[in-house]
Formats: C-alpha cells, sequence, structure tokens
C-alpha cells in the first residue's frame, strides 16, 4: 500500500491532547500528516515526516479533521420557503410544520428521497463533513418510517430511527396508541436499519414518561439512545438523557442548574444546534455555561427543511463563537472531537495514528478562520478514507 504525505501544513489540529500541553486540538505547526489507505498512520512536524511514495503540499494552509455533523434531518421531500419567509417577515403561518414534510415526505417516490438526500450529502461533504447522522421522523407510519431508514443507512452508518418526531397525524386523538406503535410494530420494522432512537421530548410532541418508555423500549431491541431535548422550554429530556446513558443530548436551549449538573457528572454530550436559533430567530444556547460547567460540547447543523435548512458546519462554528461564548478553538473542537463524542466514535473526528484519514484543507493559515472569515467558502480539499473527495 503506497503512503501520501501532506506536508507544509501551517497549522494541523490533531485533537490529540497528549501532543502539547493538554491542549485539545492538539495544534501542530509547519506540519505533516502521513496517509496509508484508508487511515492516518503518522502525524508532526514536516521535517520529521518519514519518507513517502507521494506527496501533497499544502501551500501553508491549515488541515483539520473532517467535521462530525451528528444531527441532521435529511431524508425528507418538499420545501417550507413560505413558512420561513412569514416567519422572517412578522406574519402569521398556520401551515402544518412537520407535517407539511410529513405529507411530502409520504407521497415521494424512493428515487425522490434518495436523490433529495445524495443531494445533500454531497453539499455537506463540499464543506467538510466526512462524518453524517442521519433520522428518520417524516414518515411516522410503520412502512414510511422503515422505507427512510433503509434509504439512509445505505449512505450512512449513522442512522437514527426518530418515529417520535410528532405524534402522526392519524393518532392526533390518540396519542398513548401511537406511543404502542412506535415501541412495537414500527420499532421492529426500523430496528434492522439504524444503530440510534431518537425521541422529541418537548410539550406538544412526547413528554418524560412517553420518552423513557420509547427509548428503553428501543434499547430493549440494541438501539442506543440520543434526545431532542429541552430547545423550546425547560423539560425533563436533558436529565432523562443523563440518566438512561444517551449518547447525546441535542438543542439543550433552556438548562436549569440541574440539567447542567447532571451533563457534568455523566457521559452523555450536549449537542448544540445554532442553525435552529439563527433560523427561528430564538434564544442562544449558553455554550460558555456547558463548557464552564465541565460538560463535553458538540456542534452540529441540524440539517432539516423546517427550522435550520443549513448543511454548513462552518456557518455553525461561526455562530456559537459570535454569539454563544465558545472560542474558536473550543467550536472547532465541538465540530469534530465532539461530534465524535456525540456518536461514540473514536476513529473519527482526531487525525492520529489509527483514526480514518478524514481530513479538510483551509485556504486559510488556521482554523480560527472558520469563525473569522464567516460565510467565506474557505474548505479547498476533503479527504474521505484517505481519498480525495473534493
Ligand atoms: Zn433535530
Amino acid at each position: 500500500m503506497s503512503a501520501t504525505v501532506i506536508t507544509n501544513i501551517a497549522t494541523l489540529v490533531t485533537n490529540d491532547p497528549s501532543l502539547r500541553d493538554s491542549d485539545p486540538l492538539g495544534l501542530v505547526r509547519d506540519a505533516a500528516v502521513v496517509v496509508e489507505g484508508d487511515r492516518v498512520v503518522w502525524t508532526g512536524e514536516s521535517s520529521k515526516a518519514p519518507p513517502t511514495d507521494n506527496r501533497v503540499d499544502a501551500g501553508g494552509r491549515a488541515v483539520l479533521p473532517g467535521f462530525v455533523d451528528s444531527h441532521s434531518h435529511l431524508v425528507f421531500a418538499g420545501d417550507r420557503t413560505e413558512e420561513f419567509n412569514a416567519r422572517m417577515s412578522g406574519r402569521p403561518y398556520s401551515a402544518g410544520g412537520i407535517r407539511t414534510t410529513v405529507a411530502a415526505t409520504r407521497a415521494a417516490s424512493d428515487a425522490e428521497l434518495e436523490g433529495n438526500l445524495t443531494r445533500h450529502l454531497a453539499e455537506a461533504l463540499r464543506q467538510g463533513t466526512t462524518t453524517f447522522e442521519t433520522k428518520s421522523g417524516y414518515g411516522l407510519t410503520v412502512e414510511d418510517e422503515a422505507r427512510a431508514l433503509r434509504i439512509a443507512a445505505a449512505r450512512t452508518d449513522e442512522v437514527t430511527y426518530l418515529g417520535a418526531h410528532i405524534v402522526a397525524p392519524e393518532f392526533a386523538d390518540d396519542p398513548a396508541g401511537y406511543v404502542a406503535l412506535v415501541t412495537g410494530e414500527m420499532l421492529n420494522a426500523c430496528a434492522p436499519h439504524a444503530r440510534w432512537i431518537d425521541v422529541f421530548c418537548e410539550k406538544g410532541a412526547f413528554d418524560g414518561d412517553q420518552a423513557r418508555a420509547i427509548l428503553t423500549a428501543g434499547k430493549a431491541k440494541g438501539l442506543h439512545p440520543r434526545i431532542h431535548a429541552n430547545q423550546l422550554s425547560y423539560g425533563p429530556g436533558v436529565q432523562l438523557a443523563v440518566e438512561l446513558d444517551a449518547a447525546s443530548a441535542d438543542h439543550c436551549t433552556h438548562l436549569t442548574d440541574a440539567d447542567v449538573d447532571a451533563l457534568a457528572s455523566g457521559a452523555t454530550v450536549a449537542t448544540l444546534l445554532p442553525g435552529a436559533e439563527f433560523s427561528t430567530r430564538a434564544a442562544w444556547p449558553d455554550a460558555r455555561r456547558l463548557l464552564d460547567a465541565g460538560v463535553t460540547v458538540a456542534l452540529s447543523t441540524d440539517c432539516n427543511p423546517g427550522s435550520s435548512f443549513t448543511s454548513s458546519v462552518p456557518f455553525c462554528i461561526a455562530l456559537a463563537v459570535r454569539d454563544m461564548g465558545m472560542t474558536p478553538d473550543e467550536a472547532v473542537w465541538a465540530a469534530t472531537a465532539g461530534g465524535a463524542a456525540a456518536l461514540r466514535r473514536t476513529d473519527v473526528g482526531r487525525l492520529v495514528p489509527g483514526a480514518y484519514a478524514d481530513l479538510v484543507m483551509l485556504d486559510a493559515p488556521s482554523h480560527v478562520h472558520l469563525a473569522y472569515r464567516p460565510g467565506v467558502p474557505l474548505v479547498t480539499s476533503v479527504w474521505r478514507r484517505g481519498v480525495r473527495e473534493v
């Protein structure tokens, strides 16, 4: 197998804290990375790089791990431009939100859903995302949820069953009946295609008892929990996530001190999704408060057609730095190693020997430019599993 060295890297983000004074980013200046097959085999200073067959000159640019986007909803059809436009124009809008997308998704062919997903994954890859999680949740019938997960599983390993996104319209008067379906026949049909189970724990969606029942049923089928928690209001989601050892509590916008303490004491990552607050003009989650309490924080896009239609992790990094109290270093860590932690992965989100060779090169000398130059397409090259894709 031939090896390739990427050399003349001005700033290399490894996320290896053992490299330099416990700095979480493990920065190396004037650095090189050696890739063999689909793995990183060496990182360090350019002058000490071992000989290789192939050489790529980074030209003084920055290299960092590919982004790990641990939260998206990309198996959908239709469009909610009018809803967004009304919200941003201060006009009331009475259409059905998630239900609008459910109707369009059910009506779509497999080919339409596959085409849409493939297009959005390519869009994310061009912006540096090399690991994607995506969810069902716009089918809400046994057949439509299983179909969404089958389509997702053909394109990513990180697939989440979200039959409990909202109560299906057919069960509007019988939410207990819908929970029975989600934990019974629908779960049986979906579990073979998914790694994770998720629930939208919120007023108007599923309460704490329902969420516990849904996630517990999923665990019994071998799925691991993650939760949409405390997005729109205070609630039981975050503490339930920690109690059930969920990999991640996602959103975390409205937190009590007890919620923060629970996150700090458990293994559950707090995944912040600033695209949602941006797209709904809502109050930002307080990343600084979580970080100061010792909570592990991830940043993700929540890419979905209703409340956060961005696939851009760099945009989310810029928002997190500008509006959520994160330093540029913290935001870059959260979008790489943090996302990996939220998916309980150690083989992505870091550039260390043995990890997948998922790398992003920026047309800038430092990762700080991701926040310093918001909205600028800085990602010039992307390698995934050792193959240059962009
Ligand atoms: Zn979501």
